[in-house]
Protein backbone atom coordinates (compact mmCIF):
# COMPACT_ATOMS: atom_id res chain seq x y z
CA UNK A 1 0.00 0.00 0.00
CA UNK A 2 1.23 3.54 -0.64
CA UNK A 3 1.67 5.48 2.16
CA UNK A 4 0.75 9.69 1.65
CA UNK A 5 2.97 11.83 0.07
CA UNK A 6 3.47 15.58 -0.69
CA UNK A 7 1.00 16.71 -3.56
CA UNK A 8 3.33 16.77 -6.42
CA UNK A 9 5.28 13.70 -5.69
CA UNK A 10 6.44 11.19 -7.97
CA UNK A 11 4.73 8.63 -6.38
CA UNK A 12 1.64 9.48 -7.24
CA UNK A 13 2.57 8.30 -10.39
CA UNK A 14 5.07 5.26 -9.48
CA UNK A 15 5.06 3.38 -6.44
CA UNK A 16 8.61 3.54 -4.17
CA UNK A 17 9.60 0.34 -4.81
CA UNK A 18 9.50 1.35 -8.81
CA UNK A 19 11.44 4.18 -8.50
CA UNK A 20 14.21 2.50 -5.72
CA UNK A 21 14.31 -0.19 -8.55
CA UNK A 22 15.06 1.89 -11.64
CA UNK A 23 17.23 4.47 -9.33
CA UNK A 24 19.36 1.05 -8.79
CA UNK A 25 19.53 -0.33 -11.90
CA UNK A 26 20.91 3.13 -13.41
CA UNK A 27 23.22 3.83 -10.64
CA UNK A 28 24.74 0.13 -11.09
CA UNK A 29 24.79 0.62 -14.92
CA UNK A 30 26.99 4.04 -14.43
CA UNK A 31 29.40 2.91 -11.45
CA UNK A 32 28.65 4.73 -9.10
CA UNK A 33 31.44 4.85 -6.50
CA UNK A 34 29.37 4.21 -4.17
CA UNK A 35 28.89 0.24 -4.98
CA UNK A 36 32.40 0.18 -5.51
CA UNK A 37 33.04 1.06 -2.03
CA UNK A 38 30.26 -1.35 -0.23
CA UNK A 39 32.15 -4.39 -2.02
CA UNK A 40 34.55 -3.61 0.60
CA UNK A 41 33.05 -3.79 3.08
CA UNK A 42 32.76 -7.20 4.62
CA UNK A 43 31.76 -6.83 8.45
CA UNK A 44 29.94 -4.12 10.64
CA UNK A 45 33.63 -2.91 11.76
CA UNK A 46 34.10 -1.99 7.78
CA UNK A 47 30.48 -0.16 7.51
CA UNK A 48 31.26 1.82 10.67
CA UNK A 49 34.83 3.05 10.43
CA UNK A 50 33.81 3.40 6.30
CA UNK A 51 30.89 5.64 7.37
CA UNK A 52 33.30 7.71 9.49
CA UNK A 53 35.95 8.05 6.94
CA UNK A 54 33.25 8.32 4.12
CA UNK A 55 31.94 12.09 5.78
CA UNK A 56 32.57 15.12 3.27
CA UNK A 57 34.66 12.75 1.27
CA UNK A 58 34.50 11.46 -2.07
CA UNK A 59 33.36 7.76 -1.84
CA UNK A 60 36.43 6.48 -4.64
CA UNK A 61 38.80 8.37 -2.13
CA UNK A 62 36.87 6.40 0.84
CA UNK A 63 37.82 3.17 -0.88
CA UNK A 64 40.58 3.78 -1.22
CA UNK A 65 41.56 4.39 2.10
CA UNK A 66 39.29 1.81 3.56
CA UNK A 67 41.38 -0.74 1.26
CA UNK A 68 44.23 0.71 2.69
CA UNK A 69 43.56 0.76 6.24
CA UNK A 70 41.89 -2.68 5.98
CA UNK A 71 44.96 -4.46 4.68
CA UNK A 72 46.77 -3.76 8.61
CA UNK A 73 43.74 -3.44 10.97
CA UNK A 74 41.41 -6.51 10.83
CA UNK A 75 39.75 -5.65 14.29
CA UNK A 76 39.19 -3.39 16.55
CA UNK A 77 42.38 -4.05 18.64
CA UNK A 78 44.36 -3.30 15.45
CA UNK A 79 42.91 0.04 14.87
CA UNK A 80 42.81 1.00 18.87
CA UNK A 81 46.84 -0.22 19.35
CA UNK A 82 47.83 1.67 16.25
CA UNK A 83 49.73 5.51 16.36
CA UNK A 84 47.80 8.15 15.51
CA UNK A 85 50.40 8.84 12.91
CA UNK A 86 50.40 5.51 11.71
CA UNK A 87 46.28 5.60 11.32
CA UNK A 88 46.70 9.27 9.63
CA UNK A 89 49.20 7.66 6.43
CA UNK A 90 46.43 5.08 6.37
CA UNK A 91 43.97 6.98 5.70
CA UNK A 92 45.72 10.11 3.74
CA UNK A 93 43.68 11.83 1.70
CA UNK A 94 40.06 11.84 2.98
CA UNK A 95 38.68 14.67 4.25
CA UNK A 96 40.18 15.63 7.82
CA UNK A 97 42.18 12.81 7.93
CA UNK A 98 43.88 14.14 10.70
CA UNK A 99 40.36 14.66 13.01
CA UNK A 100 39.29 11.51 11.65
CA UNK A 101 42.44 9.45 12.76
CA UNK A 102 42.18 10.50 16.29
CA UNK A 103 38.31 10.17 16.53
CA UNK A 104 38.85 6.43 15.01
CA UNK A 105 41.23 5.87 17.42
CA UNK A 106 39.11 6.67 20.09
CA UNK A 107 35.87 4.94 18.99
CA UNK A 108 38.01 1.54 18.41
CA UNK A 109 39.50 1.86 22.03
CA UNK A 110 35.69 2.43 23.00
CA UNK A 111 34.82 -0.40 20.80
CA UNK A 112 37.25 -2.81 22.64
CA UNK A 113 36.92 -1.74 26.19
CA UNK A 114 33.27 -1.54 26.49
CA UNK A 115 31.74 -3.08 23.67
CA UNK A 116 33.70 -6.55 23.64
CA UNK A 117 34.73 -5.30 20.50
CA UNK A 118 31.78 -6.01 19.04
CA UNK A 119 29.83 -2.69 17.00
CA UNK A 120 26.56 -2.08 18.70
CA UNK A 121 23.43 -2.81 16.73
CA UNK A 122 21.33 -0.33 18.56
CA UNK A 123 21.14 3.56 17.62
CA UNK A 124 21.56 4.75 21.41
CA UNK A 125 24.75 3.16 21.31
CA UNK A 126 26.39 3.97 18.04
CA UNK A 127 25.53 7.58 18.43
CA UNK A 128 27.88 7.16 21.49
CA UNK A 129 30.71 6.60 19.40
CA UNK A 130 33.20 9.46 18.22
CA UNK A 131 33.25 10.55 14.92
CA UNK A 132 29.07 8.66 15.08
CA UNK A 133 26.63 11.07 14.56
CA UNK A 134 23.16 10.67 13.51
CA UNK A 135 23.07 9.28 9.88
CA UNK A 136 26.57 7.80 10.40
CA UNK A 137 24.64 5.38 13.13
CA UNK A 138 21.95 4.99 10.75
CA UNK A 139 23.78 3.90 7.54
CA UNK A 140 25.69 1.20 9.55
CA UNK A 141 22.28 0.32 11.04
CA UNK A 142 20.78 -0.25 7.59
CA UNK A 143 24.05 -1.47 5.73
CA UNK A 144 25.81 -3.90 8.13
CA UNK A 145 22.53 -4.95 10.35
CA UNK A 146 19.79 -4.94 7.93
CA UNK A 147 17.58 -2.74 10.26
CA UNK A 148 14.52 -0.99 8.35
CA UNK A 149 15.83 3.03 8.71
CA UNK A 150 17.03 5.38 6.47
CA UNK A 151 20.38 7.53 6.88
CA UNK A 152 19.64 11.32 5.21
CA UNK A 153 22.72 12.66 3.67
CA UNK A 154 22.99 15.61 0.99
CA UNK A 155 22.10 12.74 -2.05
CA UNK A 156 19.13 11.46 0.04
CA UNK A 157 17.61 15.41 1.25
CA UNK A 158 18.56 16.88 -2.08
CA UNK A 159 16.46 13.74 -4.35
CA UNK A 160 13.75 13.18 -1.96
CA UNK A 161 12.76 16.98 -2.72
CA UNK A 162 13.44 17.36 -6.09
CA UNK A 163 11.19 14.49 -6.59
CA UNK A 164 8.55 16.10 -4.51
CA UNK A 165 8.25 13.32 -2.40
CA UNK A 166 9.26 15.18 0.77
CA UNK A 167 9.46 19.33 1.16
CA UNK A 168 11.64 19.88 3.82
CA UNK A 169 14.22 21.76 4.98
CA UNK A 170 16.68 19.76 6.99
CA UNK A 171 18.10 16.49 7.24
CA UNK A 172 15.84 15.57 9.93
CA UNK A 173 12.66 16.57 8.99
CA UNK A 174 13.43 14.58 5.67
CA UNK A 175 14.45 11.87 7.78
CA UNK A 176 11.21 12.31 9.43
CA UNK A 177 8.90 12.25 6.35
CA UNK A 178 10.52 9.28 4.78
CA UNK A 179 10.15 7.07 7.70
CA UNK A 180 6.62 8.05 7.46
CA UNK A 181 6.45 7.45 3.84
CA UNK A 182 8.88 5.23 2.67
CA UNK A 183 7.18 1.01 3.25
CA UNK A 184 9.63 -0.59 6.03
CA UNK A 185 10.72 -3.17 4.11
CA UNK A 186 12.04 -0.81 1.44
CA UNK A 187 13.99 1.60 4.07
CA UNK A 188 17.34 -0.03 4.57
CA UNK A 189 17.88 0.29 0.69
CA UNK A 190 17.18 4.05 0.58
CA UNK A 191 20.72 5.20 1.41
CA UNK A 192 22.92 3.39 -0.49
CA UNK A 193 20.49 3.96 -3.85
CA UNK A 194 20.18 7.89 -3.34
CA UNK A 195 23.78 7.97 -2.63
CA UNK A 196 24.22 5.92 -5.80
CA UNK A 197 21.97 8.06 -8.51
CA UNK A 198 23.11 11.58 -6.76
CA UNK A 199 26.40 10.21 -7.73
CA UNK A 200 26.30 9.74 -10.94
CA UNK A 201 22.80 11.02 -12.24
CA UNK A 202 20.88 13.67 -10.11
CA UNK A 203 24.12 15.41 -9.15
CA UNK A 204 23.87 18.04 -6.90
CA UNK A 205 24.59 21.37 -9.00
CA UNK A 206 23.94 19.98 -12.68
CA UNK A 207 21.54 17.02 -12.62
CA UNK A 208 21.26 15.10 -15.90
CA UNK A 209 17.93 15.33 -16.41
CA UNK A 210 17.98 14.14 -20.18
CA UNK A 211 19.17 11.18 -19.91
CA UNK A 212 17.53 10.49 -16.66
CA UNK A 213 14.79 7.54 -17.13
CA UNK A 214 12.60 9.25 -14.11
CA UNK A 215 12.32 12.40 -16.76
CA UNK A 216 8.96 12.16 -17.63
CA UNK A 217 7.62 11.69 -13.61
CA UNK A 218 10.03 13.80 -11.65
CA UNK A 219 8.54 17.10 -10.75
CA UNK A 220 11.82 18.53 -10.64
CA UNK A 221 11.74 20.93 -8.00
CA UNK A 222 14.38 23.14 -6.77
CA UNK A 223 15.56 21.82 -4.10
CA UNK A 224 17.52 24.78 -2.87
CA UNK A 225 14.15 27.30 -2.62
CA UNK A 226 13.54 24.53 0.10
CA UNK A 227 16.40 24.57 1.89
S1 LIG B 1 14.68 14.33 -13.82
FE1 LIG B 1 16.43 15.55 -13.10
S2 LIG B 1 15.83 16.30 -11.06
FE2 LIG B 1 14.47 14.57 -11.58
S3 LIG B 1 15.49 12.76 -10.69
FE3 LIG B 1 16.13 12.93 -12.83
S4 LIG B 1 18.05 14.07 -12.76
FE4 LIG B 1 17.01 14.40 -10.78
Amino acid sequence: MQRMSQSGSILEKISFEELLDIMEREAKKRNAPVYTLKSKLKTPFHYLVSAVLSSRTKDETTAKAVEKLFSVVKEPEDLAKLPIDEIEKLIYGVGFYRVKAKKLKKLAEKLVKEYNSKVPDKFEDLIKLDGVGRKTANVVLAGAFGKKVIGVDTHVHRISNRLGIVKTRTYEETERELNRIVPEKLKNRVNSVFVGYGQVVCKPNKPLCNECKLSKLCPKLDYKSMT
